[in-house]
């Protein structure tokens, strides 16, 4: 589904938030990515998302070399296939449930009523059937990383990537996005979820670790043979 070769991506100022990653996510996995604050978790996110160009190297993504695709070509791409979720929601203020998940679908080319009635159903699957016109401040924080995912999932992309999806709730909330996330992922979407929480990413079967802009761990390849792994091997 997606293949990273040799990303790099430089920023302004010299910093190198990914020094060379090479990645393969296969349709139907999910993955954890962990790793410190710092480490190009996010960067990597938003490469993989399509939301950022890496400075050199490749992203295919279902057979597309990303960097070869004109902006409006990337843009209806990331609509159809990518759903987003972020640590803080971002959410409309003072667009209830409803409206906000109905205006996720505005570039689908579905009519009002039909985008009305797939938000209704994506807020019924995450369990806030009953919540359609609460505001976001009228929420708790639980929720609304629900009407996010919901929002994000909407237009049954392929493809769910969060970032720290459960880093702004408490234990018990995060614990019901996680389980939203696998529910996803056992219905068929791709998920790839950055997370802080050492637990979380323990119970994934897939980890990732970065550290530096480099892929340090990968539980489905064994540890990268970086120069510090490859000279402790050697003694
Ligand atoms: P993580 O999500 O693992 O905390 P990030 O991918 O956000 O890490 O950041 C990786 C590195 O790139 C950090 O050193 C960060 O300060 C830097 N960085 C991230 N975004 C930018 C930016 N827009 N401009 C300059 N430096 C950035
Ligand atoms: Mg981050």
């Amino acid at each position: 589904m997606i293949t990273l070769r040799d990303v790099t991506k430089l920023y302004p100022g010299g910093v190198r938030a990914l020094g060379g990653v090479s990645l393969h996510i296969g349709a139907g996995e999910l993955v954890a990515i962990a790793g410190p604050s710092g480490s190009g978790k996010s960067t990597m996110l938003n490469v993989l998302g399509t939301l950022d160009r890496p400075t050199s190297g490749t992203v295919h993504i279902d057979g597309h070399d990303v960097g070869r695709l004109a902006d409006n070509r990337l843009s209806a791409l990331r609509a159809s296939r990518i759903g987003f979720v972020f640590q803080h929601f971002h959410l409309a203020a003072g667009t209830r449930a409803l409206d906000d998940v109905a205006d996720g679908l505005l570039y689908s080319g579905l009519r009002p009523a039909v985008r009305r009635r797939r938000a209704a159903a994506a807020l019924e699957r995450v369990g806030l059937g009953h919540r359609l016109d609460h505001l976001p401040h009228e929420l708790s924080g639980g929720e609304r990383q629900r009407v996010a995912i919901a929002r994000a999932v909407a237009g049954e992309p392929a493809l769910l990537l969060a970032d720290e999806p459960t880093g702004a709730l408490d234990s018990a909330s995060g614990d019901g996005v996680m389980a939203l996330l696998r529910e996803l992922h056992a219905a068929g979407t791709t998920v790839v979820v950055i997370t802080h929480d050492r637990e979380i990413a323990a119970g994934l079967p897939r980890r990732v670790r970065m550290r530096d802009g480099l892929v340090v761990e990968d539980s489905a390849t064994g540890p990268a043979l970086t120069e510090t792994s490859t000279a402790r091997a050697a003694r």
